[in-house]
């Protein structure tokens, strides 16, 4: 069966080897699975949730039953006061900027407490001159940076000390950087320590690439205002785009006239017929994130085997669904990516290729081939291409498709196509 998919003897055997050894740690993920199913199933419940809900509106999109009902069930899963749950949101970027603008003023300050925070940001908050930053809005921006992977605590409480922090993002994913991701327990006592100091301070944590991967979500920890992508986690590969922004009512209302208009809120928004594939996403979501983690694990323990260096390695606690393998020269690295392409259901006859990209200063290379355009809950790999040839691997909406995509892109790096 497998040497119909060109994958070879010794590469099957490695994977069944692989497989008995992270069975223990396998079944911690599925047991997660069922606590974050249990969250979904009740909320359906509570919210009373019937075929009405599937219903769409046109136009400003009044009274759409299904998109409150929605906000609900979502508010819910997330144990937050209210959430936006929005189609016109085009991505995780623009909602984590709506979110941005509506809580902060001219003269407020916004503070990093994770180093940098993801790259298409650059340009929302001014760190990239732009003249539609924050910073335009003389919205003034600080960072500190993580010490060992966690968080400068001392450092943080001095500068909430000094005052004048409106705002202090939290990012949960590593994104493309090379840091770890932050577990729910370092971010749960980081809140904790600045709320003693300052319990006015909002904190926003950018949660994509995090929900279901762990029992609990940032408003459990304490954040007032939390936000991710449809087109990652909770769309469960179901959702054709959107994104959310869930916690404090108040905070939610804000961002609510910040994407349409003041006045106007959470009242207006068509939702075009997409209320049935958001409900069902995120009734597979928990299982779909089971399997990118299952995926991340094997990937993971068999890379680790064949001698490379892998973050998180296979047994540790994750925050995130994103692998981080390092292969240490360009031409494993390509292979890999373009193994992972040819091992799609879609495009999988397409070759990525190393190119320029805006707001990169190497070259990039991003395999992926999935049903809906840049989703990344589905099985995908990018790599900036430079030493020491990391490539970023995340999502598989199931993980048996997900095992055959990383053991075709192992075949391809290990013998270059051939057997
Ligand atoms: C994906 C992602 C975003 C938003 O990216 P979009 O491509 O704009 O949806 C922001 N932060 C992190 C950590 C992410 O992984």
């Amino acid at each position: 069966m497998y040497d119909n998919f060109g994958i070879s003897k010794d590469i099957e055997k490695l994977a069944i080897e692989t497989e008995e050894e992270i069975k223990e740690m396998l079944k911690i993920i599925e047991n997660r699975c069922t606590v974050n199913s249990l969250k979904v199933l009740c909320a359906f419940q509570n919210n009373n949730i019937s075929d009405m809900h599937f219903g769409s509106t046109t136009g400003y999109g009044y009274n759409d039953i299904g998109r409150d009902t929605i906000e609900k069930v979502f508010a819910e899963v997330l144990k937050a006061e209210d959430s936006l749950v929005r189609t016109q949101f085009i991505s995780g970027t623009h909602a984590i900027t709506v979110c941005l603008f509506a809580c902060l003023r001219p003269g407020d300050t916004m503070l990093s407490i994770c180093g940098k925070p993801y790259d298409t940001l650059d340009s929302v908050i001014g760190i990239d001159e732009n003249p539609s930053s924050l910073k335009s809005y003389n919205i003034k921006y600080e960072q500190i940076d993580l010490v060992n992977n966690d968080f400068d605590i001392p450092k943080i409480v001095d500068r909430v000390k000094k005052g004048n922090i409106k705002l202090i993002e939290i990012q949960r994913s590593r994104g493309y950087a090379l840091r770890e991701s932050l577990t729910i327990d370092k971010i749960e006592k980081v809140i904790k320590t600045i709320k003693e100091v300052n319990k006015e301070v909002i904190i926003m944590v950018d949660n994509c690439y995090g929900e279901f991967v762990d029992e609990k979500e940032p408003i459990e920890l304490g954040a007032d205002i939390m936000v991710g992508s449809l087109i990652k986690n909770l769309g469960g590969g179901l959702a054709p785009n959107g994104a959310y922004i869930a916690g404090r009512a108040d905070l939610v209302n804000l961002a609510s006239e910040r994407l349409t208009s003041p006045g106007q809120g959470k009242e207006v928004g068509p939702t075009l017929g997409i209320n049935k594939n958001i409900l069902q996403g995120l009734y597979f979501a928990p299982s779909v994130v089971a399997s990118s983690l299952k995926t991340a694990i094997f990937t993971s323990k068999i890379l680790e085997k064949l001698g490379y260096k892998v973050q998180p390695k296979w047994d540790e606690r994750r925050a995130d669904i994103v692998q981080t393998i390092e292969f240490g020269n360009e031409d494993d690295l390509i292979k890999y990516c373009q193994g992972i392409q040819a091992g799609s259901a879609i495009d999988s006859n397409s070759v990525p290729m190393p190119w320029d990209m805006p707001g990169y200063n190497d070259k990039v290379i991003m395999a992926a081939g999935a049903f809906t355009m840049g989703s990344s809950i589905e099985l995908s790999c990018d790599a900036p291409i430079r030493p020491p040839y990391i490539a970023f691997q995340q999502g598989a909406l199931t993980y048996e498709y997900g095992k055959l995509g990383v053991l075709r892109a192992i075949q391809n790096m290990l013998y270059k196509g051939k057997k």
